[in-house]
């Protein structure tokens, strides 16, 4: 570990060790004194070009700094990511370099935080039919539009704004531009501040925007505005593994203190076989987050167009987002009712972890595009059998053969939609599983990567099962009629 992450963990172990957690759980919004205590030791200089005083941009950096606030706190990590891959990274491959000179500098010595405004209280998972539009004036671009769950809303100093231009007859254009937005050029107001149930440091609300900004402030495409958000995006989702490292981790090492701590039935909790299996599927998560962040190191380089990257992104933010959950969800389990409040890591990681699940591409309509990316490269080469695909792609060909049997068979083309997203969990972990493996062969500990591989195996086997055996069940409207139990009581 660099000296720059190992300071930094330090710093915040001692912040976090004399912050007032118990009266602090449930407040909301940004502490902006703890906060600046924080950029005080240059967390996102990470993300920031050398040439403007940063460190550089080296990924497996950006990664460790991630894991390091994680560790302590997986709302401050989602602060840092937000301001890294969501407003800096982007910034630095798409801005004008006059723009970066005057705003990095504001990173690095003035403490100030960025985020990102895609969705719309209308369009949410459909963000490309967002109605906020850019008209191009001669003063410049007139952004106007309703933008919410903005992460950092009312405290951000900078946001990309995201918005469709105008045709010559006023319709909004497909394309998306990003905008670069600062407090001097006003025009954003926040309407109503959310009582979000969880992540409680990050404020979240509804702005409206009326804003007018200079021509350089536009980001500038190396192809189209859809091309880069879906770069920015992938970079973004390439990058998960960062914030879940630290997080996994910690829950890891709280859940095995604990367990071997809390004796029941005269005996601890760690000696129980039951137990053992959470905890050994919460170690796998954190090995398996461990290939991923491998993998990511060099995969989420800022040079590279990630714009063709759905499948090893959207299969790392799925897997990783729901191993996330579930550790938290054993963690409370583990830990019993001491662990049901909102002070108390257990609890409130799986409040915080949740909208892991939600946010930059819901997991359920991910899972379906990674069966779409994987379908239609079956079909690009008239491959029928999953297997043999799997086993000629790059990244599944190391682990393919450690599931051949449960693959080894005709994939139909036209699936129902719930068949493609649960085909798609299964690809994603098969997808993750690879870069398990590619760990192991560069050394990482034997021990961890067999047994991740094991739980991993069974799981994508027990996925793979419900695929082949799932019905075409449809919820039945107006079930109240006929279906009160106690009418049955009567004959
Ligand atoms: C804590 C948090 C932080 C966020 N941070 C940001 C941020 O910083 N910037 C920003 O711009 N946005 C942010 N968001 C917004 C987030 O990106 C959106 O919530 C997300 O894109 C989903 O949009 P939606 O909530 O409108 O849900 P909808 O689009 O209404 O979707 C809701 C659900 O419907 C289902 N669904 C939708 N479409 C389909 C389909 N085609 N097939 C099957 N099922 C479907 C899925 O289960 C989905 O989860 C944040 C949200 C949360 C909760």
């Amino acid at each position: 570990m660099s000296e720059f992450i190992s300071r930094l963990s330090d710093r915040l172990r001692v912040l976090f060790e004399h912050r007032e957690t118990s009266s602090h759980a449930a407040q909301h919004g940004l502490d902006r004194t703890f906060t600046n205590r924080v950029l005080e030791s240059q967390p996102l200089s990470v993300f920031i070009p050398e040439r403007f005083g940063g460190r550089g941009q080296h990924v497996q950096e950006c990664l460790s700094m991630l894991e390091a606030c994680s560790y302590e706190s997986l709302p401050l990590s989602l602060v840092m990511g937000i301001n890294g891959a969501l407003f800096l990274q982007p910034l630095s491959k798409y801005g004008l370099e006059s723009v970066q000179a005057e705003v990095f500098p504001r990173f690095l010595h003035e403490n100030a935080l960025g985020g990102l405004m895609i969705t719309e209280p209308g369009f949410g998972s459909d963000a490309l039919q967002m109605q906020t539009s850019a008209e191009k004036t001669a003063a410049g671009y007139h952004i106007r539009g309703t933008k919410h769950w903005g992460g950092l809303t009312g405290h951000a100093d900078y946001w990309l704004l995201t918005a469709r231009g105008m045709t010559p007859k006023g319709d909004l254009e497909r394309n998306i531009s990003f905008f670069a937005w600062d407090r001097s050029f006003g025009g954003i107001d926040v309407e109503e501040y959310y009582d979000s149930l969880g992540l409680h440091m990050i404020p979240y609300g509804l702005n409206r925007i009326d804003a007018l900004l200079p021509e350089e402030r536009k980001l500038e495409p190396a192809t189209t505005g859809v091309r880069m958000l879906l770069d920015l995006l992938h970079r973004s989702r390439l990058q998960f593994p960062g914030m879940a490292m630290g997080y996994l981790r910690r829950l890891l090492d709280e859940a095995v203190a604990h367990c071997k701590d809390r004796t029941v039935g005269g005996r601890p909790l760690f000696s129980y076989d039951q137990v053992q299996q959470r905890l050994a599927r919460m170690q796998a998560a954190f090995t398996a987050c461990s290939g991923m962040c491998a993998f990511s190191s060099h995969a989420a380089a800022v040079d590279n167009d990630c714009s063709g990257d759905a499948l090893p992104a959207n299969a790392i933010k799925t897997v990783v987002t729901d191993m996330m959950q579930s550790a938290a969800q054993s963690l409370l389990q583990l830990v019993g009712a001491k662990g049901y409040r909102l002070d108390h890591i257990a609890g409130s990681s799986v409040i915080d972890s949740r909208p892991f699940q939600i946010f930059e591409g819901s997991n359920d309509i991910l899972y379906q595009q990674i069966s779409e990316a994987v379908l239609k490269g079956m079909g690009r080469v008239r491959e029928t059998n999953l297997y043999r695909y799997l086993a000629d792609l790059k990244l599944t060909s190391r682990v393919a053969d450690y599931l051949k049997t449960p693959l080894s068979f005709t994939l139909e083309t036209d699936l129902p939609q719930r068949k493609t997203v649960e085909l798609g969990k299964a690809l994603g972990r098969i997808v993750s599983m690879d870069m398990v493996l590619q760990l192991g062969d560069q050394g990482f500990r034997k021990e961890l990567i067999d047994n991740c591989i094991a739980v991993m195996k069974s799981d994508v086997e027990a996925i793979l099962h419900r695929f082949a055996s799932m019905t075409d069940t449809q919820v039945v409207e107006d079930y109240r009629e006929g279906a009160v139990w106690q009418d049955t009581l009567q004959t």
